[in-house]
């Protein structure tokens, strides 16, 4: 169970060269693969500031049905050359139980994105895959909400879950999305399982990730996942909130800084 031995059994997850629970992850890259060069240049611009994982969307429904939808499974199959060209493991979204399988062929991480966190088919479905799931918190979401819903992948037979903070919907509207700290530290001591922050989401502007990156950090998250973009003004999606591969890199020396100090 996801409370099991609480504080004491840490989960932790190998892929690739990494151990997820143990080496910090940093999970970088565009908000949606747009073409192959633009996710080739974007992953190697990340590799080299250090990031350990890429990220990409490549099925993208969105809150309007008229803005871009994402490539599909030419998406998947940039993504994935660009994790092969790199060496970096990559991670996409998954938004459709039938295309479970699809995905787990071409990505090491499958993402369940928060506006499906309690699709409980969608839950259940990637449990039975031999992949590791990142699971986002609901927007809505309470704390336990969202445990309870790793606890339905972890039960449907798939125990490597990362948790990941991405913002929840308060009153408050300058940022796109309130950023939980709390939920962090939280969640680190009510279950076993390795939990991430999303600034990028949680903020939705670029002038707050560095400090939220930071104190995400210090409220003892295991990584994050930052979207980062070659010209974000020219983004198909989340123009306003993907880091340049400059500001990514030198948000990572802060990050190796800070988590020296941790
Ligand atoms: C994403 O990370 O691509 C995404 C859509 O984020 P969220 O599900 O947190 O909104
Ligand atoms: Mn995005």
């Amino acid at each position: 169970r996801i409370d099991d031995n609480g504080a004491k059994r840490k989960t932790e997850i190998k892929i690739g060269n990494i151990t997820v629970g143990k080496d910090f992850l940093v999970i970088a890259g565009p908000c949606s693969v747009e073409s192959e060069e633009q996710i080739m240049t974007i992953a190697k611009a990340v590799k080299s500031s250090g990031a350990n994982m890429l990220r990409g969307g490549a099925y993208k429904p969105r809150t309007s049905p008229y803005s871009f939808q994402g490539l599909g499974r030419v998406g998947l199959q940039y993504l994935s050359k660009a994790g092969l060209e790199t060496g970096l493991p990559i991670i996409t979204e998954v938004v459709d139980t039938r295309d479970v399988y699809l995905i787990s062929e071409y990505t090491d991480v499958l993402q369940i994105g928060a506006r499906n966190m309690q699709n409980f088919s969608l839950l259940v479905e990637v449990g039975k895959v031999r992949k590791p799931v990142l699971l986002k918190r609901g927007m809505n979401a309470t704390i336990e909400e969202w445990l309870n819903c790793a606890e339905y992948i972890l039960n449907a037979g798939n125990p490597n879950v990362i948790l990941c903070e991405r913002g929840i919907r308060t009153h408050e509207t300058y940022t796109r999305n309130t950023l939980d700290l709390s939920a962090v530290a939280a969640a680190k001591g009510l279950t076993h399982l390795p939990v991430v922050v999303d600034p990028s989401h949680a903020t939705g502007r670029i002038d707050l990730i560095h400090p939220m990156t930071l104190s995400s950090i210090m409220a003892g998250c295991d990584g994050l996942e930052i979207e980062v973009h070659s010209s974000p003004n020219d983004a198909l999606s989340d123009n306003d909130q993907q880091l340049t591969p400059s500001q990514f890199n030198s948000l990572m020396k802060d990050i190796k800084e800070t988590l020296a100090f941790r």
